[in-house]
């Protein structure tokens, strides 16, 4: 390709086991796997042989981006890291996704992806500018926290470099470990395998520039401003306010479109009043997510500074808080999140806050105080489940009887019974500690295993496992019945996966969804009414497939999931039809290469046929039905009075998920009894060469 754009057509490979640095060609992944997680699934089902463990120093990690990384478009800060997974059972492959300025700065420095490989023998951190790479010792970072490790590296690099570091729980090599670029955007899941690496930290910038196809810049303008004015919502694309108001025909209290008048940023200064966002406002699109007074409460809004968020993004998602009360734990005055930080860490506060609020000040301070340590740490909270095994153990007596006695006179219990913020820091320190307590940092399957936790663990609703994979559910059976249970059932950490949530949850009215549903998945039967379900249909297995192609897609141009696809919109002149074309229109702006809808989900078809192909390898077995896509029991055993398919029950039926299985195989073209690609897909779609190694394996249908 003579003229690249979009992509910078390089990628960076360290290794740290020989000090070799190289730059090589990345548009022999990009030109059918787009790039991010479609790069990434290639390179680990290339060079990392079955059977590799995610600690061995033959696990790879690639952190790559798409297209779109580094360009204007909407919500395109996001960087995807592929690598083997320690928390799952069969150390499969997993993405973590972390937001941020990682992938631009990337780009910037001319890279679409950096492949890590081997292991060096002592603590190292990997410099980037432009093309000069060196491998730097970090000896004298290693034990710090990810605030001073991110603030030594950009005192030696400069403000403007983006740093991703781990902390103390990547360094043990913990299996819920995160990586964390500049300070707060956290991805989960491979910090461990960094610090196996004996990896640090990377640092980056670059003088660089992402280009668009020649002679595009006035059609990309005016795709973004149509985009802003029209198509897009709030976080989670939320297309109707919170509150009733003047322009709006509808809202919903659930909105996370939570502007409106007299709501204020009330920590800046002077305050800033939202006001009302209404669609067309190109200026407020920005302020139309109020994160923290959604998770937080009222209380939040005094403390608000502003809102902020990844590269190029205008929903501006990230909540930064003043609060001064953290710098009685010896932190800085200040408290940042975006997505579940602010919320997880209350569960872990078992009785309550001290004074009586769920969503008072002394829970705002909790979690603000949990939410920095995590970051700090690099903890991953595993979608909340790290607290949900620490409540269930605590409560079960389980914690009591595995903690030596030392150790559980050791820790300051009186400061959770007494909902005193203090716990936190107990709760963070004993995690990241080398006790019997640290092991809740293993993941459920690990977990389970040393701690014998039971039947109940797996099977009580409360707990939110869905599966012996170690993970939790992500928005499952309550998001669309079984198409929520089947996008659950298909990757090998928590979905993570929005792209049904986001339509499901947009605000409107049933009777319109499901009229939309009707234009995209070819029946209004697609979707039903929130706890008013139907049984498995052709529909539903469309809307599942979509939602995990488009997913796929999201991760690999690379885009923000937790807002695309733009099904929906705000836009009443619209009929509140989003735009599902656009993802292609941006891909062919940036590239010069046309590309269709239908020729872009195809991409992403192939990219989440390569997933599958992937974990059939990891797991050595074809088996996808019976040892992979499984079904908690509390899916079925919910509301014991009930029936399913009966109205005011999320509760599903065991041979109706079965049937859903057989038919989002057959959407796939997969072996409808174990659900694993057969070779005539997997050539369909130009995977041949994946076709012939699962072939050589015994693992083709
Ligand atoms: S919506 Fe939030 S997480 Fe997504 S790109 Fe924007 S600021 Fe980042």
């Amino acid at each position: 390709m003579a003229n690249i754009t979009g992509w910078t057509g390089k990628l960076l490979r360290v290794n740290l086991s020989t000090g070799d640095i190289k730059i090589e060609d990345s548009m022999k992944y990009n030109k059918d796997l787009i790039g991010g997680a479609g790069l990434g699934y290639k390179v680990i089902f290339d060079e990392v042989p079955q059977g590799t463990k995610a600690f061995d120093e033959a696990n790879k990690v690639v952190i790559a981006v798409g297209p779109l990384t580094g360009t204007t478009a909407p919500c395109s800060g996001r960087t995807n890291i592929t690598s083997l997974a320690p928390a799952n059972p069969y150390h499969a492959v997993t993405d973590s996704h972390m937001g941020g300025n990682f992938g631009p700065w990337m780009k910037f420095a001319g890279y679409d992806a950096i492949i890590i490989e081997g292991a060096s023998k002592s603590p190292v951190w990997i410099k980037i500018e432009d093309d000069k790479v060196s491998i730097e010792d970090a000896s004298g970072l290693w034990g710090k926290g990810v605030i001073d490790t991110t603030n030594e590296i950009n005192k030696i690099m400069g403000k403007e470099a983006c740093i991703a570091a781990i902390g103390p729980a990547g360094e043990k090599m913990k299996n819920l470990a995160s990586i964390v670029n500049t300070v707060n955007h956290s991805a989960g899941g491979h910090g461990g395998v960094l610090g196996s690496k004996n990896l640090k930290a990377i640092g980056v910038k670059g003088t660089g520039a992402v280009h668009i196809a020649d002679g595009k810049n006035r059609d990309w303008l005016d795709l973004n401003k149509y985009m802003l004015g029209e198509i897009i919502g709030a976080n989670n694309n939320h297309v109707v306010p919170s509150t009733p108001q003047t322009w709006a025909e509808y809202h919903s209290a659930g909105s996370r479109w939570t502007a409106q008048t007299a709501l204020f940023w009330g920590a800046a200064n002077p305050p800033v009043e939202t006001g009302e966002c209404p669609p067309g406002d190109l200026n407020k699109v920005g302020l139309r997510t109020q994160k923290a007074i959604f998770d937080l409460g009222e209380v939040a809004e005094e403390r608000t500074i502003k809102m902020g968020g990844c590269y190029s993004c205008p929903i501006r998602c990230q909540s930064n808080l003043h609060v001064p009360e953290l710098e009685k734990y010896g932190l800085t005055p200040y408290a940042t999140s975006t997505c579940i930080n602010f919320s997880t860490p209350g569960t872990a506060m078992l009785n309550g806050y001290s004074d009586g609020e769920n969503k008072g000040e002394v829970a705002l301070i909790t979690k603000c105080l949990g939410s920095r340590l995590a970051d700090d740490y690099g903890v991953w909270s595993n979608y909340g489940q790290l607290h949900r095994d620490f409540r269930y153990a605590y409560n079960s007596g389980k914690l009591k009887e595995v903690l030596p006695k030392e150790e559980w006179d050791s820790i300051d219990w009186s400061l959770m019974e007494s909902g005193d913020p203090g716990w936190m820091l107990e709760f963070y320190n004993n995690l990241i500690a080398d006790g019997e307590f640290s092991h809740l940092l293993d993941g459920p399957y690990e977990l389970d295993k040393r701690w014998n936790l039971g039947k109940d663990y797996w099977t009580g609703s409360g707990n939110n496992v869905w599966s012996k994979m170690a993970y939790p559910k992500h928005h499952s059976n309550e998001a669309g019945a079984q198409v929520g249970a089947l996008i659950n059932t298909f990757f090998n950490r928590d979905c993570n996966n929005h792209s049904h949530m986001n339509f499901i949850g947009a605000g409107l009215p049933i009777e319109l969804l499901k009229e939309i549903a009707g234009e995209v998945w070819g029946s209004p039967d697609a979707l039903d009414a929130p706890k008013n379900y139907t049984p498995m249909n052709e529909y539903k297995a469309k809307f599942a497939k979509w939602s995990i192609d488009r997913n796929m897609l999201h991760d690999s141009i690379t885009l923000c999931n937790w807002v695309w696809p733009m099904t929906v919109s705000p836009s009443k002149s619209r009929n509140y039809r989003g735009d599902l074309a656009l993802e292609a229109k941006f891909y062919s702006l940036a590239t010069g290469i046309e590309m269709s809808e239908e020729e872009l989900d195809l991409q992403a078809e192939r990219i989440t046929n390569l997933h599958r192909a992937l974990t059939v390898r990891d797991m050595n077995t074809i088996d996808m039905r019976n040892e992979h896509d499984t079904i908690p029991e509390w899916v079925f055993d919910v509301d014991p009075d009930m029936k399913p398919f009966t109205e005011g029950t999320v509760k599903l039926d065991r041979d109706d998920m079965q049937l859903a299985l057989t038919m989002l195989y057959k959407e796939y073209g997969w072996d409808e009894k174990t659900g694993a690609p057969t070779r005539e897909t997997l050539e369909r779609l130009g995977l041949k060469d994946i076709a012939d190694e699962l072939d050589s394996l015994n693992l083709l249908p």
